[in-house]
């Protein structure tokens, strides 16, 4: 039996799912999170609430594990390269610190010859002058964004001009990509060429936030390859260890590029719990805590539903699920319009 406590930053629906997926293999967790309301401290071991500079709060946090780990990308790179003097964070925080900024993400990833989508930084106003090569498009801060949050499209320079940019922020200015579908890949990297990778995961957005994933993609045979190829590369490249994802974009010519990578388990994955033997939390778990790597099989094809908002209510409220329906309620404590309440995942 492991002796190992598990430092998660960030609690909410993710650090729940790696706190279920750790208590499984009976590794304690102790989750940190700036919102005193956050839904992960109903599974973990222990719940620790300060912002994540609060250098008190990091002591007594950091006291408590063995090591740290983390739900979300956005945390500040110094907090996470102070915590690793003293507890090593798993993914390095130097990998946070370059994927958390979109230009140094699609430099990286153009340099191992990976198609990305064509972007340019904006950084004053006169960048926005002889842009038509990408337009139209959209803008978007270079960090701190999700769930389409901090985007802007772009049809002609006059947008940019009406939009009055905070010029003191960084943006990208990337060109719009004739969608064909959306795909993502995620990995769990062990160690030297040793991971476990999951078959690619079809994915719908509705106002740039994922509603539907499924397996199988229908996705031609090179693509199935390429996004499995590009992935690996990628992983292999940071030298990664844990749960990572690309998530990808296929063209009406059935070119794919990389859009992002998120250093974490991820939202397109939450089908892994019931369709693997193995979920992308639990290996996620085994891959930072150096525990044992499980050959990974699928049980079935699946598809997942995120329940934004009000739409929980309907779920809350049901008596009885069918024998191939899971319902995940997140607990959050109060319903948002478009916030990730919970999910359901259907085996087909
Ligand atoms: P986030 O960090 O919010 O997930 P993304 O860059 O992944 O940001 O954008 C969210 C969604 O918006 C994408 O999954 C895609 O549906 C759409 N989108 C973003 N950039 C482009 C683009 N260049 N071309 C076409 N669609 C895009
Ligand atoms: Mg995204």
């Amino acid at each position: 039996m492991s002796e190992i406590t598990l430092g998660i930053i960030g609690g909410g629906q993710l650090g729940s799912m790696l706190a279920i997926a750790a208590k499984k293999l009976n590794v304690k967790t102790v989750v940190f999170c700036d919102d005193i309301d956050a839904p992960a401290q109903n599974f973990c071991n222990k719940f620790v609430t300060g912002s994540y500079n609060n250098k008190e709060k990091i002591s007594e946090f950091i006291n408590q594990v063995d090591l740290v780990t983390y739900e979300f990308e956005n945390i500040p790179f110094e907090t996470l390269n102070e915590i690793n003097k003293f507890k090593p964070v798993l993914p390095k925080p130097s990998v946070n610190r370059l994927i958390q900024h979109r230009l140094a993400e699609k430099d990286f990833v153009n340099k191992l010859n990976i198609r990305t989508t064509r972007y340019v930084s904006i950084e004053k106003k006169s960048d926005i002058d002889a842009l038509e090569d990408f337009l139209p498009g959209i803008l978007k801060t270079t960090t701190l964004g999700y769930d389409g949050k901090g985007q802007y499209p772009i049809k002609s320079g006059e947008d940019l001009n009406s939009l009055n940019i905070d010029f003191s922020k960084g943006y990208i200015l990337e060109k719009l990509v004739k969608l064909k579908k959306e795909i993502s890949i995620i990995i769990t990297r062990f160690s030297n060429n040793k991971y476990e990778i999951y078959e690619p995961i079809e994915n719908t957005h509705e106002d740039q936030i994922l509603k539907y994933s499924k397996i199988p993609a229908e996705i031609n045979e090179k693509i199935f390859n390429q996004s499995k190829d590009w992935a690996m590369l990628i992983a292999e490249e940071l030298k990664y260890v844990g749960t990572l994802c690309v998530e990808f974009f296929i063209d009406r010519n059935d070119n794919l590029y990389v859009n992002e990578i998120a250093p974490r388990v991820h939202n397109s994955g939450h089908l892994t719990i019931n369709a693997f033997n193995v979920s992308q939390f639990e290996n996620h778990v085994r891959a930072v805590c150096g525990l044992e790597q499980i050959p990974l099989k699928k049980i079935s094809n699946a598809k997942m539903m995120n329940l934004l908002g009000n739409q929980i209510t309907h779920y809350r409220n049901m008596q009885k699920f069918n024998d191939n329906e899971f319902f995940f309620d997140y607990l959050k404590k109060d319903i948002k319009e478009k916030r990730k309440m919970g999910h359901i995942t259907t085996l087909v």
